[in-house]
C-alpha cells in the first residue's frame, strides 16, 4: 500500500486525526480539494475551551467570550454566564485550522493541495484504491484504512453508504462593522420570524467587526431563505435599530449536519466529524464533538492500524465509545426540541422569562456548559416548577430518542 491511511479532507477534524496518528507512528496522506487550508470560511468561530486545550491554538483567538442575552420573541430577555470566566472563544477559523493542519505536517503526516478525491474502489486483497484529480491530472493511490472527513455534504459516506446525518441545518451568516455590544459578550435572537426552530446570533470579534448569523431547519423555512431572514432581523425585527449602522464585510452560508450517521464504520474505513453528522444539536458547534471523536479512538485506533486489524468488527469495537456521543446528542436534541425548537413564540417568551428569574438564571450559570446541556436540562425540569409540565413529555422524548 501507498499509505496506512488517507485522510479526505483536511478540515479541522480531519487534520486532528491525521496529528493523533501520526503522533503514533502511523503513515498518513490528506487529501483536500482547495487550494488552501479554512477556506471557504463557514463558521461562527466559537471552540470551547477543552477543544482549544485539545490544540493550544490560543494565538487564533480574536475574542474571549464570557457570557450570552437570550432574547425572546417579544419583550423578554435573559444575561447568562459570569463577567471575567471565558466560556468560549472566537477564534479566526483559518488561522485555526492552518494550525491544526501545520500540527499534522509537524507530527508527519503529508498533505495534498488542490487535489479531489473523486472516487474510492475497495481492492480484492484488502485496503482501498482512491481516485484523485488534481487540475487536468487524475492519479490512483491506496492505503490500508480510509477515513471520510469531508465535511457535511462528505462524499465519502455516499459511496460507503453510512446513512445520512438525522438532521441537516442550514447556517448563514455576515460578518459586520458598525454593530455595538458588550465586549466579550454574545446575544442570540429568537423567533418564529428571526430563525425558525432554532436561533440567530452576534458575535464580537474584535477589532469593531460583528459575526451576525443564524441557523434553521429547512422544513421550517417555507419560501423565506435564510438570507431573507438575516435581512429580517436587520432591517424589520424590533432589534432592527440596533443593525442601523452595519455595513457587511463578507457573507457566509453552510450546511450543518445534527445526529450522527447509522454506519460511521465500515470495512478498512470510517467517518469523522461533519461527514459522521457530529455537530452539535444545541448549538450546531462540530469542532467539539469532532476532537472528542478522534480522542476516543486514537490510541485504540492507531494500534489497530499497526496490526492492520481493519474489519468492519475490528473498527465497530473500536468505535464503540462514540455510543455516548450518539447517545448525548440524542438527548440534547431531544432538550433542544422540547425548550426551542417545538416551542411557538408565546411559550419560547414564557421560557426566557423564567430563565431570567434569578434562581434559575443561577442555575443556568452554575450548571450551564455549553458541552453538557443535558444535565441542565434534566434539572430545569426537576426544580423550575414553570418547566415541570414539560418533564413528562421530556422523559417521553428521551426514553424514545
Ligand atoms: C454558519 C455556520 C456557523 C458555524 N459555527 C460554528 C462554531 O461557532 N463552532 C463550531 O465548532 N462549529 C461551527 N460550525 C460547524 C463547523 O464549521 C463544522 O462542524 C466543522 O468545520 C467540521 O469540521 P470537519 O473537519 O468535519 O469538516 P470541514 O471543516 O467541512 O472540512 C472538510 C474538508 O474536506 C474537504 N473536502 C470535501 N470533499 C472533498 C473531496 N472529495 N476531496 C478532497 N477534499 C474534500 C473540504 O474542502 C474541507 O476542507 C458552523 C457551521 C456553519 C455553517
Amino acid at each position: 500500500m501507498d499509505h496506512d491511511v488517507i485522510v479526505v479532507g483536511a478540515g479541522p477534524v480531519g487534520a486532528r486525526l491525521a496529528t493523533v496518528l501520526a503522533e503514533r507512528g502511523v503513515d498518513v496522506v490528506m487529501f483536500e480539494e482547495h487550494a488552501s487550508i479554512g477556506r471557504p470560511f463557514q463558521c461562527a468561530g466559537l471552540i470551547n475551551p477543552w477543544s482549544m486545550a485539545q490544540v493550544g491554538l490560543e494565538h487564533t483567538v480574536l475574542q474571549e467570550i464570557d457570557g450570552a442575552t437570550i432574547h425572546g420573541p417579544h419583550h423578554a430577555s435573559v444575561s447568562v454566564g459570569v463577567r471575567g470566566q471565558p466560556r468560549t472563544s472566537a477564534v479566526c477559523r483559518n488561522r485555526f485550522d492552518e494550525g491544526v493542519v501545520h500540527q499534522a505536517l509537524k507530527a508527519g503526516a503529508h498533505l495534498h493541495l488542490s487535489t479531489t478525491v473523486t472516487g474510492i474502489l475497495s481492492m480484492e486483497d484488502g485496503g482501498w484504491r482512491v481516485h484523485h484529480q488534481r487540475g487536468a491530472s487524475s492519479g490512483t493511490t491506496t492505503c490500508r484504512l480510509l477515513i471520510g472527513a469531508d465535511g457535511a455534504h462528505s462524499r465519502v459516506r455516499h459511496w460507503l453508504r453510512s446513512g445520512r446525518p438525522k438532521e441537516m441545518m442550514i447556517g448563514n451568516q455576515i460578518e459586520v462593522t458598525g454593530f455595538e455590544t458588550e465586549d466579550r459578550w454574545l446575544e442570540m435572537f429568537t423567533g418564529e420570524s428571526i430563525a425558525p426552530g432554532f436561533f440567530a446570533w452576534a458575535i464580537p470579534t474584535g477589532f469593531g467587526t460583528h459575526r451576525i448569523g443564524l441557523w434553521s431547519s429547512p422544513d421550517r423555512l417555507d419560501e423565506a431563505s435564510p438570507e431573507e431572514l438575516l435581512n429580517g432581523l436587520m432591517h424589520t425585527s424590533r432589534h432592527a435599530s440596533r443593525f442601523a449602522n452595519c455595513q457587511v464585510v463578507a457573507r457566509y452560508c453552510g450546511p450543518i449536519p445534527g445526529g450522527m450517521v447509522r454506519r460511521p464504520v465500515k470495512e478498512r474505513a470510517m467517518l469523522f466529524g461533519d461527514a459522521a453528522g457530529l455537530a452539535k444539536p444545541t448549538t450546531g458547534g462540530g469542532i467539539g464533538p469532532g476532537f472528542k471523536q478522534v480522542g476516543m479512538v486514537a490510541d485504540t485506533l492507531a494500534q489497530a492500524i499497526h496490526s492492520d486489524l481493519l474489519s468492519e468488527s475490528s473498527l465497530k469495537k473500536i468505535a464503540k465509545p462514540w455510543d455516548d456521543l450518539r447517545r448525548h446528542q440524542t438527548r440534547a436534541r431531544a432538550l433542544r426540541n422540547l425548550f426551542l425548537t417545538e416551542s411557538d413564540d408565546e411559550t419560547l417568551e414564557r421560557h426566557v422569562a423564567v430563565f431570567s428569574q434569578p434562581d434559575v438564571t443561577e442555575m443556568i450559570n452554575r450548571l450551564g456548559d455549553i458541552e453538557h446541556p443535558v444535565p441542565l436540562g434534566i434539572e430545569m425540569l426537576r426544580k423550575v416548577p414553570s418547566f415541570r409540565p414539560l418533564a413528562l413529555k421530556a422523559g417521553w422524548a428521551m426514553l424514545t430518542a
